[in-house]
């Protein structure tokens, strides 16, 4: 038992899962890179209103989630809930709006939220966040639902369920919520101490209510597709269609209103069946008059946000990941160990890992330090071997051998080839 423990939903990453880790954020950034994203490193602490303005006093997160907390010269200061409000003062404060059309960033770091600790849902959780702004269209929607169906393709995430929705604008969701809101006083009586609130206050956000009791209730509620004027209906009609064209699959899901405020049209989230009741792995949406209400001119835009403990948790399911040599160099001698040396330092080059044991153990103990790091091969390095110039590998997951010139690079690296098909 040690001393000192880390705070409650609060992890440390460790490997493996580190190296999972690494793998997701290397395949991220290679990936913006691609589609003309860069990188912004925002603060973890910013002022509490940039939060409770824009994500709203109605939801989840303003309402009972955030770390708050008074500094020692009198100002409200909160360790940051999610990405996109702390990015769009920084657009505005950076005037980023100057740089070519359309301006597009992202993110990766910790969130904090004061939640009911539990798998998947932590006080301490990291983000990969990307933001596309003065994007108008549902081409750019569209856009960055292909980049994140690329991102999953190329991590080989199995079958993720993407699910859009549009909550509309500040011209037809007004009366959406009046209906809502004249759907649900109905029930008001059997809805939850927030949803009771929410009712006056914004009562999209009782679709939204994770409470069993206020879940059942949303049967039979009206639909926002319903009430969508004729630019919001015509925007996602045509996010549709590119979806189709791009070969995106997606399911309409009515109820993804999200828990912020500031989304208007589209909305989204990624889906697995695979982590339990924490089914989401990415989301987000539009934001069209965020960059407005922070002092910036009128500029829409649209992002997303993914849970990197989520993704990793999903990726660990089906597919083990260590940081494993590719090859083990069992060294018997002093002289086979400058030569695997060499040799390493050689694959290093081409980007192929290997390790060499120590000189002065038994050739069985090498094969079980091999076998204990999850070595792809390990080669038999004595003095007769380089004697001969020639050394024999064994594959370890099946036991299959052969022999390898020991100074031909071409060779490992054509066996390193065929290990990785
Ligand atoms: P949920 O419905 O699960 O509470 P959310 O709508 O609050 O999610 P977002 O604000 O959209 O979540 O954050 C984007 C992603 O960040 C989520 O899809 C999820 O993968 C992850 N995430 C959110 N909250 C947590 C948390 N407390 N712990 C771990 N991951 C989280
Ligand atoms: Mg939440």
């Amino acid at each position: 038992m040690s001393t000192y423990n880390t705070l409650k939903g609060v992890h440390d990453i460790v490997p493996p899962d580190v190296f999972v880790w690494n793998k997701i954020e290397r395949t991220a950034r290679d990936l913006f890179y691609i589609f003309g994203y860069d990188e912004i490193k925002i603060p973890v602490i910013e002022s509490t209103e940039i939060f409770t303005r824009s994500i709203g006093q109605s939801t989840d997160i303003v309402g009972k989630e955030m770390y708050t907390f008074t500094d020692k010269g009198g100002r409200s200061i909160t360790l940051r809930p999610e990405g996109t409000a702390p990015v769009v003062r920084c657009y505005v404060e950076n005037a980023l709006n100057r740089r070519p059309a359309p301006q597009k960033f992202y993110y990766m770091g910790p969130m904090f939220r004061y939640e009911r600790p539990q798998k998947g849902r932590l006080r301490q959780f990291y983000q990969i966040g990307a933001e596309c702004f003065a994007a108008a269209g549902p081409e750019s929607d569209a856009d960055m639902l292909f980049l994140i169906n690329n991102f999953f393709e190329k991590l080989k995430v199995p079958h993720l369920r993407l699910e859009i929705n549009s909550i509309g604008c500040k011209v037809c969701r007004p009366a959406y919520n009046a209906a809502l809101s004249m759907f649900f006083s109905q029930k008001e009586e059997f809805l939850c101490g927030d949803c009771k609130t929410r009712l006056t206050k914004n009562p999209l956000r009782i679709l939204d209510c994770k409470v069993e009791s206020c879940c059942v209730l949303r049967n039979g509620s009206p639909l926002i597709i319903d009430f969508l004027c004729e630019h919001c209906k015509s925007h996602h009609d045509r996010l549709r269609e590119l979806l189709y064209n791009l070969g995106i699959s997606f399911d309409d899901n009515p109820l993804i209103v999200r828990g912020l405020d500031y989304y208007t049209r589209t909305t989204f989230e990624f889906t697995t069946e695979h982590l339990g009741a924490q089914k989401a792995v990415a989301a987000g949406g539009r934001y069209d008059s965020l960059v407005e209400e922070f002092g910036g001119p009128a500029t829409p835009a649209i992002g997303f946000a993914l849970g990197m403990e989520r993704l990793v948790e999903l990726m660990k399911l089906f597919e083990p990941h260590t940081n494993a040599p590719f090859f083990y160099f069992a060294v018997l001698g002093e002289e086979p160990l400058n030569i695997a040396l060499s040799l390493a330092i050689r694959l290093m080059d081409k980007n192929i890992s290997s390790t060499c044991g120590e000189w002065k153990i038994s050739l069985k103990s090498h094969m079980k330090r091999a076998s204990s790091l999850n070595a792809k091969y390990a080669v038999m390095l004595g003095t007769e071997e380089i004697q001969k110039g020639m050394a024999t590998w064994k594959r370890l997951s099946d036991g299959t051998q052969d022999e390898i010139n020991i100074h031909d690079v071409a060779a490992f690296t054509k066996l390193y080839e065929q290990g990785r098909a």
